[in-house]
């Protein structure tokens, strides 16, 4: 017999998005459930996994669910810089464990979690809204019904795209991983990687997460480059190029493989009764396509705007607004200052690349950090763009203060 549900907010996607909505929701006392294809959460791990720990520390992820990183390196292929911190702020989380706690979060705050339930449409009332999604869950057909949906599926996007709101993303990145164990690891330093040999439109990494385990990935953009990241992959594991000779023996662990949207904040993220939020949201920092802690933090705006409007009655467009201003005014500068190093980064040749690396030898591990999470504070960078001691510097930053 069909399954049937009924709840005040469903939210589609157990990633960290869906998780921190789910979470924010519940804690505001509204009925939730949070459905995830997959038989457990993170079963599948898309992403390589970076983060800051600033953020990390703000969400209360524990202190076991990362590694620390303060050594931040980059190779072009005749250059190489190496930015010092005195303390660790980037980390490389244990994605299951993270996503998990998450999702552990949430549920513990009173969200029903269903797993293995497949969506695959969403229900509509008279109006055209929609008001519920059917998927296909372990004894078959599942209905829930709801008063509003976020959709947390992810690239798929697939309630937007039921509702007929949204098209497949145009523009993005596919990276390929391989976790694996290495002989040697220096565990908290990172490695970018760039020019043609590493990615023609991206780059390649080393991410360390303890224990002599790195995932080493290739990220590649589309449509610009036809080049696919799992080859990629394999060649420059084949052939040892740059710091990855460094590592020695390496014994693959687990694949990883994903996609990531990279078309900018081209969204409207807010329907009668329906919320987008983080991948399916084009939510991500595009300088390293980086979207987790966005995931996470607007995840949790999401829940908490959904669950006001649910007890006021009133879940039309206008009342979900609040969430959008709310990401938007947070990060739509950013993201559009950082779309513009990117479209630079993306286009630069070899020699370009080691050029490149000479400006970046010259920021302070606090400018580095600043401007590789695209945290572009305008007085902080009118201070760079005008005073900082080299031209090239200056340079980058007019660049991101929108001068050509
Ligand atoms: C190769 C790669 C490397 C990356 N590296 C980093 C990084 O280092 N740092 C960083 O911050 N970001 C990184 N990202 C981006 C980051 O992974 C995403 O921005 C982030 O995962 C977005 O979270 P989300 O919850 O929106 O989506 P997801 O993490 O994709 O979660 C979506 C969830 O929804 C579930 N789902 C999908 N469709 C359905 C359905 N129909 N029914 C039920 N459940 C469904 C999925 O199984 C999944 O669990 C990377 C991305 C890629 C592709």
């Amino acid at each position: 017999m069909d399954e049937e549900h009924h709840y005040d907010l469903v939210v589609v996607g157990g990633g960290p998005a869906g998780s921190s909505a789910a979470f924010a929701a519940a804690k505001n006392g509204i009925k939730v459930a949070l459905l995830e294809k997959e038989n457990s959460i993170a079963e599948t791990v898309r992403t390589s996994g970076v983060t800051w720990i600033k953020n990390i520390k703000e969400f209360g992820i524990p202190d076991d669910c990362f590694n620390p990183i303060k050594n931040f390196s980059f190779c072009s292929p005749n250059n190489e810089v190496m930015i010092s911190d005195s303390v660790p702020r980037a980390a490389v989380l244990d994605v299951r464990k993270s996503y998990r706690w998450l999702a552990q979060q949430a549920k513990e705050s009173g969200a029903d979690i269903f797993l293995k339930v497949n969506v695959n449409n969403v229900i509509k009332n008279e109006e055209g809204d929609i008001v519920g999604v059917t998927g296909i869950g372990p004894n078959g057909k599942i209905t829930f019904h709801s008063k509003v949906v976020i959709d947390a599926s992810g690239f798929p996007s697939t309630l937007c795209k039921a509702m007929g709101f949204v098209s497949q993303w145009k523009r993005f990145g596919a990276g390929a991983e391989y976790e694996v164990k290495a002989e040697n690891v220096e565990s908290d330093t990172w490695w970018l990687m760039v020019g043609q040999q590493y990615s023609p439109a991206g780059y390649a990494w080393i991410f360390p997460l303890g224990n002599n385990i790195v995932r080493i990935g290739v990220g590649v953009g589309k449509p610009e480059s036809d080049v696919d990241p799992t080859q990629r992959l394999k060649e420059l594991m084949d052939s040892k190029v740059g710091p990855i000779k460094k590592l020695g023996k390496l014994t693959p662990i687990e694949f990883h493989y994903g996609l990531i949207p990279n078309d900018g904040l081209s969204r409207d993220t807010v329907f009668n009764n329906l919320i987008l939020v983080g991948d399916s949201a084009g939510q991500a920092n595009p300088l390293v396509l980086e979207g987790i802690r966005y995931a996470i933090k607007f995840g949790r705006v999401a829940g908490k705007v959904a669950s006001e409007a649910i007890k006021s009655g009133k879940t039309d467009k206008d009342a979900l607004k609040p969430y959008e201003e709310n990401w938007r005014k947070a990060i739509e500068s950013k993201i559009n200052s950082a779309g513009k190093v990117q479209d630079r980064w993306i286009g630069l040749s070899d020699e370009e690349w080691d050029k490149e690396l000479d400006i970046i030898k010259e920021l302070n591990s606090e400018e580095f950090i600043d401007f590789i999470k695209a945290e572009f504070g305008l007085s902080n960078m009118v201070k760079l763009a005008t005073h900082h001691p080299k031209l090239a510097v200056r340079q980058l930053f007019n660049l991101v203060k929108g001068k050509k």
